[in-house]
């Protein structure tokens, strides 16, 4: 494992374990949550549906076999970090999304309010639970 894979795991497991107070200049633990803590989007994904969540990334990069046109590394960052650089807009690459999302490690490649079809779609293919609540993704 690189240097900068494990600082990314460590910031991910940071995020997981405390949140900021609203100072800012302090962390308080998180309780161990009953449901899985979901991480807000990155700032850099495209407007849509489709998502990746900030600070959740591994730096796995196995989506660049599935949707290499959807989805993209963050340019200079010093630990590497993947986006939603296009949403998709038709059934083929929707169907690269999905794959992404299916090989993605941690989960977090993520879909709010997208075409009821396709989330259909996507509970059929047993990745429902990458579909956000009505409420939307956390909020900053
Ligand atoms: S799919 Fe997730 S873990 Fe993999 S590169 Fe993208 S954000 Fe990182």
């Amino acid at each position: 494992m690189g240097e900068s894979e494990m600082i990314g795991r460590f910031l991910a497991m940071f995020r997981r374990r405390f949140r900021p107070l609203a100072s800012g200049l302090a962390w308080e633990w998180r309780p161990t949550p009953t449901e899985p803590i979901r991480l807000p989007p990155h700032l850099a994904n495209v407007a849509g549906p489709f998502y990746v969540e900030d600070g959740c990334c591994l730096s796995c990069g196995v989506w660049e076999e599935e949707a290499p046109g959807l989805l993209a590394w963050l340019p200079d960052s010093d630990i590497p970090h993947c986006y939603v650089a296009r949403q998709p807009e038709t059934d083929a690459e929707f169907g690269q999304m999905m794959a992404a999302m299916r090989v993605g490690k941690v989960d977090c490649i993520r879909v709010h309010a997208c075409r009821p079809d396709w989330a259909r779609r996507l509970r059929e293919e047993g990745l429902g639970h990458h579909i956000d609540p009505a409420e939307g993704p956390v909020r900053r």
